[in-house]
């Protein structure tokens, strides 16, 4: 053979090889456009594309899910794969969580695209020089399993999905905090050893019909730290919309509705149980997008693809001013001594937002015989309608220096442990002025929701107290990066807490108790040692009429006053020290 033709052959080679090597890249979805992949079919894709490019991809299992098959991590860089090492070069990790409700894959198939075209088109492989881009495949794998073609009713496609729940049939984007399932677990591990700067968790919407093919739900903007909040409102969030734009898919903010969308919509406020409430506690912008459940499903994966590939060059564009950013809001937390851990939306003021959308109307329904309402969708009219999204801080507390907990919460001091959160533990036994809360107050639904019976309504009192402790208990230091988590997390009031999570319930239920017979022979000395007692008690009883009818009652309410009942009831076991 002569060198022309030898070079011939080679060109020849290297296209062939290239060209059957793409084949295997081509996703599922791409053969059929209404198809999502499975879970084994997305792992395989990932893993054949590793082998293809072993510099630039890698698969890794995170850890275990709630079926025996495994959370996976595909991380995409082209300056290796260690976390430790990208924070050392100061490089920008964005992560990408799919697949939470599998009902709602598009990511899933997006991602894979994404990541193939990460590893061909040479403008995004630079981008990986500073970019460390970490997708979770499919992060709820036992929904993915349980593929079926009729759960998401109101979804036009694709032909087969997963679902929802788990196998615990547990809304694993409830779960974030509260950690009941493996998946929830392994995901705060992998989260934790990268602690990501920019995420993104996928979604498909349900509710109102609307012609734009993606929303977005942004963490809310008065609970971001400010520098990071100014930076992203400011300058990062109207560029992503003006992009989106730009490539003919103007974007929405995510469409919370009070009725119809004419009256306005409403900012989601995603307490830390959310993946974005969760991880923008750890100073990091994040996103939900949410792709309209009516548009066609290639549509959908077309528009989270934009989206993603979007937020990777921005997030490369802006990299050091998020870098940055970062570090200040991280600064901005230590200075504050208070937090604010509830709040509440102010109605009264809403921005002013452009709304395509299809006139609604009401019809009699021969069905149900009540007005149901329906969309024009032959007509499409841009109105300005008010968006509301000002939150006020409802609840406000004051910031210690220490927590301590009791080491007896184990299930805690493993959330903990898997959170990073540096503490150190007492080296004796001790007991220490510390400011203690008592609940005063709380409500718990009648039924389960999500595993737990959440309690609301939280209202306590805080009291100073000598509270005695054991050598091994924890003493956690608020002063560290993790301090939004620490708070939210140990503050009885937050939304989220450990507390509203039912993990402290054993202190809402006495232990002791009286025989009347034999207790209120005892009152008079009771009485005598404490006449404030004696008094309120026959002021009580002379003002209350039901009270002086019931004898019981009226043995417990000098009962419950008196040193013969436990401390320890209704006395919140995690302490403040200032
Ligand atoms: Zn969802």
């Amino acid at each position: 053979m002569n060198l022309k033709l030898k070079f011939l052959f080679c060109v020849f080679l290297f296209y062939f090889i290239k060209l059957n090597a793409q084949q295997d890249w081509i996703t599922p979805f791409e053969q059929n456009k209404n198809q999502t992949c499975t879970y084994h079919q997305c792992i395989a894709f990932y893993k054949a594309l590793s082998k293809s490019f072993p510099k630039l991809v890698k698969v890794n299992e995170i850890g275990p899910s709630d079926v025996s098959y495994p959370v996976h991590e595909v991380i995409l860089s082209s300056e290796g794969f260690d976390p430790r090492k990208a924070k050392q070069k100061n490089k920008l990790v964005l992560m990408i969580n799919n697949g939470i409700h599998p009902g709602e894959p598009e990511g899933i198939d997006a991602s894979m695209i994404l990541a193939r075209e990460c590893c061909l088109n040479p403008q995004l492989k630079s981008i990986l020089k500073d970019i460390t881009l970490v997708i979770i495949p499919i992060y709820n794998v036992g929904g993915s399993l349980r593929r079926n073609s009729t759960t998401r009713v109101n979804q036009n496609g694709p032909e087969s999905y997963g679902f929802r729940g788990n196998m615990q049939n547990l809304d694993l984007n409830r779960d974030f905090i509260k950690c009941d399932s493996r998946n929830a677990m392994s995901f705060t591990a992998c989260f934790q050893k990268w602690q990501p700067d920019v995420f993104v968790d996928t979604h498909t919407s349900d509710g109102a019909d609307y012609p734009y093919n993606i929303s977005l739900i942004t963490t809310q903007r008065d609970k971001l730290s400010k520098p990071l909040s100014e930076f992203l409102f400011g300058e990062m969030l109207p560029k992503l919309y003006a992009q989106m734009a730009l490539q003919q898919d103007e974007m929405v903010p995510y469409v919370e509705l009070k009725d119809i969308p004419e009256n306005g919509i409403y900012d989601f406020l995603e307490t830390p149980r959310y993946s974005t409430g969760y991880t923008s506690l750890f100073h990091c912008l994040s996103f939900m997008t949410e792709t309209h459940m009516l548009k066609p499903f290639a549509v959908r994966v077309e528009s989270t693809k934009r989206f993603l590939h979007l937020l990777l060059k921005t997030s490369y564009e802006y990299k050091s001013v998020i870098l940055q950013k970062k570090k200040e809001s991280i600064k901005y937390e230590q200075s504050k001594s208070e937090y604010t851990i509830k709040w509440k939306l102010n109605d009264l003021i809403a921005d002013s937002i452009e709304f395509r959308s299809y006139p609604t109307m009401n019809a009699l329904s021969p069905i149900i015989h009540q007005a149901i309402v329906r969309y024009d969708k032959t007509m499409e009219a841009k109105i300005k309608i008010p968006f509301f999204n000002h939150f006020e801080p409802a609840i406000n507390t004051k910031i210690p220096a220490y927590y301590i907990i009791p080491q007896a919460y184990h299930q805690i001091t493993l959330r903990l442990d898997l959170n990073k959160i540096q503490y150190t533990t007492l080296s004796q036994d001790s007991c220490i002025q510390v400011s203690s809360y008592r609940i005063d107050k709380f409500a718990s639904p009648e039924k389960p929701y999500e595993h737990h019976f959440l309690h609301r309504g939280v209202e306590l009192t805080e009291i100073p107290t000598m509270q005695c402790f054991m050598k091994g208990d924890l003493l956690i230091p608020t002063t560290q990066f993790a301090r939004r988590y620490i708070i939210e997390c140990l503050e009885p009031q937050a939304a989220d807490s450990y507390f509203a999570w039912n993990f402290f319930d054993g202190m809402l239920q006495r232990k002791e108790y009286f025989s009347d017979y034999l207790f209120e022979p005892m009152v008079e000395t009771i009485f005598k040692q404490n006449p404030e007692l004696q008094s309120e008690f026959t002021q009580k009883q002379a003002q209350d009429t039901l009270f002086s009818q019931d004898g019981w009652e009226q043995l417990y309410y000098i009962y419950s006053r008196s040193q013969f009942s436990e401390s320890s009831y209704m006395l919140y076991p995690v302490a403040k020290l200032y």
